[in-house]
């Protein structure tokens, strides 16, 4: 595979025109036309020399859209395919007050939850940060055209793989998707979703980040998180709230929670009043969520009486809390889902 030119911020490109005896603004036109989604034959602001020379070199656009499949919801789900063939996926949610795209950061995840369909093969790699900003402009091109408004206006990493398994790569993600004449994302616009890597969550605040830190929990005591969530033996659930205080005191942003209702095994009552005491002390809110059906999995959904009992109960303890709808549920909506049932085909 040739290096990727979306990997490189405009600097990193500077450098590379100095190399080659160019001007130095020529690195922010071809900044731009990256991330407006251009083909090196698409950029017409730039001699024809210089395009064939990076041709030879890189590669310009790393993800390709395989397959769209719209929802009945309106959400889109989208298979994406990488230079060496590697197939991963995202899902466009449209809100009232944009559209946010869910994003891939590993092809896999090592994690093995039980619940997740992603992690089923283990991780057949990392992705680097311009194949995760590819995504996004991918979508954006295919939905506003070169020219168009984009699209994408928020961002979460709650696609395949764990943002925080891969954080060098992710870090850079989230530097490039800010940058001037880039795809406009800030930070305040990024929702990173961490099954609780402890140490890796410090570390995130350590370096002045401030997107939103979204937790998967799932349980709120240790002997039931471990048995869904084997990273829970490394970080149980006591470091992982003390990480999330942490990024809360270094960011002042409040931590989301997201806790995905299983039949008879997190959705009890008691269970609720337990996840509203684990989390409260620091600002905090709780995502909960029918656990997607995968049919690889033995795990069910909790019942609609459940989730609403559980739903009151944090309600009650005053706990901050929203019941999510599951988007783009009839295009296997789930992590990891799409992929493997087109891989099925
Ligand atoms: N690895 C990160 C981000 C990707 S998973 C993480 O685990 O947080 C994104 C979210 O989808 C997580 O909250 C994860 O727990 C959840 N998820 C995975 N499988 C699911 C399923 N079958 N039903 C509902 N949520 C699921
Ligand atoms: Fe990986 Fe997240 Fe799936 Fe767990 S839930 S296996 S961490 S992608």
């Amino acid at each position: 595979m040739k290096p990727i030119l979306l990997d490189m911020n405009a600097e990193e490109i500077s450098a590379i025109m100095k190399e080659g005896g160019q001007p130095s603004y020529r690195a922010g036109q071809i900044f731009s036309a990256l991330h407006l989604g251009k083909e090196f034959s698409e950029i017409s602001n730039i001699p024809k020399a210089l395009i064939a020379a990076l041709e030879d070199k890189y590669t310009a656009q790393p993800v390709k859209i395989e397959k769209e499949f719209p929802s009945s919801d309106g959400a889109k789900k989208y298979l994406f395919r990488l230079e060496d063939g590697v197939l991963i996926e995202g899902v466009l949610m449209r809100y009232k007050y944009g559209n946010t795209l869910c994003v891939s950061t590993q092809a896999g995840c090592r994690m093995g939850c039980a619940f997740c369909a992603s992690g089923i093969d283990g991780l057949a790699r990392n992705l680097t940060p311009g194949e995760i900003l590819g995504q996004i402009i991918a979508v954006n091109r295919a939905e506003g055209g070169v020219a168009g408004d984009r699209a994408v206006t928020n961002v979460v990493l709650m696609g395949s793989g764990e943002p925080l398994d891969n954080f060098e790569n992710t870090l850079k993600f989230l530097r490039l998707a800010g940058e001037r004449g880039g795809i406009c994302v800030g930070q305040r616009n990024i929702s990173l979703s961490t099954s609780g890597i402890a140490p890796k969550m410090r570390e995130l605040a350590d370096a002045g980040f401030s997107v939103t830190l979204t937790v998967s929990l799932h349980a709120p005591d240790d002997t039931v998180r471990e048995r869904l969530m084997p990273v829970n033996k490394a970080y149980p659930i006591k470091e992982v709230i003390s990480a999330a205080r942490y990024y809360f005191e270094k960011t002042g942003r409040r931590v989301i929670f997201e806790y995905a209702l299983i039949g008879g095994v997190n959705d009890a009552k008691e269970q609720a009043a337990a996840l509203a005491a684990v989390t409260s002390g620091f600002p905090t809110h709780i995502n909960i969520i029918k656990l997607n059906y995968v049919k690889e999995k033995k795990l069910r959904g909790a019942s609609k009486e459940s989730v609403r009992v559980f739903f009151d109960e944090l309600k009650r303890r005053g706990a901050s809390v929203t019941l999510r709808r599951t988007l783009g549920g009839d295009v296997d909506g789930a992590c990891g889902q799409l992929r493997r049932s087109y891989l099925d085909e």
